[in-house]
């Protein structure tokens, strides 16, 4: 089973989101804001900094929190 935001999306632990049940991080750095975080596809960038590229935690609207990913999920469009 994949770590990722991506591939957890949909999946729920007792009808709570799994992402809520754990923080997922990045395996290689172990950064949530990491791009690798939110989808195994990405490149590891060994960071934590906020507004990353491809990072659930970078595409947020200012809106919502960060620590409510599962409020601002949106598939971005060249993930299928
Ligand atoms: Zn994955
Ligand atoms: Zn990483």
């Amino acid at each position: 089973m994949c770590w990722c935001h991506r591939c957890n999306q949909n999946k729920k632990v007792n009808g709570i989101p799994f992402s809520m049940t754990r923080m997922i991080l990045c395996p290689d750095c172990g950064s949530k804001r990491c791009p690798k975080a939110t989808d195994h596809r990405l490149a590891c960038t060994d960071s934590n900094e906020p507004g990353q590229q491809g990072s659930i935690y970078g595409t947020l609207n200012p809106d919502y929190y960060e620590d409510d990913p599962w409020n601002s999920w949106r598939p971005s469009r060249d993930i299928v």
